[in-house]
């Protein structure tokens, strides 16, 4: 279409999403992605956990994966989930990859129109930048010294895309025991490695987004007219305050504290569960 972009008619059996989770938060935080945007996207979601659970196999059945990683929140524990994740989307064999926290709400169809306006041919690197400035660290290097390196890097809070062509540069760095090896060499966490591996190791760059969004940014500033087409979205406590959007129904904050059941409500009104909420 003449003045249009190119579209690469994606579809989202093209993009793999990767959600971490921890077992403390199985019924706490997973059971609402479940009946919320999951249910929209149940054939390319992964849930990464740390411990057995039939209730959550039940659910999603082998999207539950059950890493042998320990359930802590250390660096070490937190990049053994990120190298599975990545490790599972390399072998997935589709074009995207998607990490995303459990308390973070995606928008299937505003990821799938983000990520159409790019190639996952080219070196794709998409998120929310973690400060508004490159982390400054030090890299450990075989003699004893160290090297002083910067880079940016997007918050895992607020998800983050990396296409398949730039993932297949990061293999020497973050498949198998090498993620692991590498977040040391910084002694950093989980999204830093992966923002330091494509800057420093690969050599390409984030590509800040405004769609995505985590707790740690004041979420009632989003006008609620916008809500629905950003791509991520949070909960959670900022400066001792309980964060979330703006939305005002159909659901009470009582009903929903994390306000993601009446989102869902506003993008799929359909849902069976929506209906009864306005009394339809
Ligand atoms: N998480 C984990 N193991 C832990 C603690 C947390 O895998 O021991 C995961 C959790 O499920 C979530 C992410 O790490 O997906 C971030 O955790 P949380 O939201 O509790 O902390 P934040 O860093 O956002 O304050
Ligand atoms: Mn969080």
């Amino acid at each position: 279409l003449e003045g249009d972009r190119t579209e690469w008619s994606l579809t989202l059996g093209d993009i793999f999403i990767a959600v971490k989770t921890t077992k403390r938060f199985h019924q706490s935080r997973m059971e609402l992605l479940l009946d919320t945007w999951i249910s929209q996207a149940r054939e390319q979601t992964y849930v990464f956990t740390d411990e057995e659970d039939d209730a959550l196999k039940r659910r999603i059945g082998d999207h539950a994966i059950f890493t042998n990683c320990s359930a802590e929140h250390s660096h070490p524990a937190l990049s053994c989930k990120m190298a599975a994740e990545f490790d599972a989307f390399l072998a997935s064999g589709r074009s995207w990859f998607c990490h995303l926290d459990d308390d973070n709400y995606l928008n299937p169809q505003a990821l799938l129109k983000l990520l159409s306006s790019y190639s996952a041919m080219w070196d794709v690197y998409l998120g929310k930048p973690s400060l508004n400035r490159p982390i400054r660290a030090s890299e450990m290097l075989p003699n004893n010294k160290t090297k002083s390196v910067h880079f940016w890097f997007a918050t895992g809070g607020a998800g983050f895309c990396i296409s398949r062509k730039l993932a297949s540069k990061m293999v020497p760095w973050a498949s198998g025991k090498n993620f692991l090896s590498t977040s040391e060499l910084i002694r950093l966490p989980d999204d830093c490695t992966v923002g330091y591996i494509i800057e420093c190791k690969v050599g390409g760059q984030l590509l800040p987004n405004a769609l995505f969004h985590s707790h740690l940014e004041n979420l009632q500033l989003i006008p609620p007219s916008q809500i629905t087409q950003q791509v991520t979205l949070s909960y959670g406590v900022f400066e001792n305050k309980l964060n979330v959007i703006e939305l005002s129904g159909p659901f009470s904050p009582q009903e929903d504290p994390s306000r993601f059941r009446s989102l869902h409500c506003h993008l799929y009104p359909d849902t069976s569960w929506c209906l009864q909420a306005v009394g339809w």
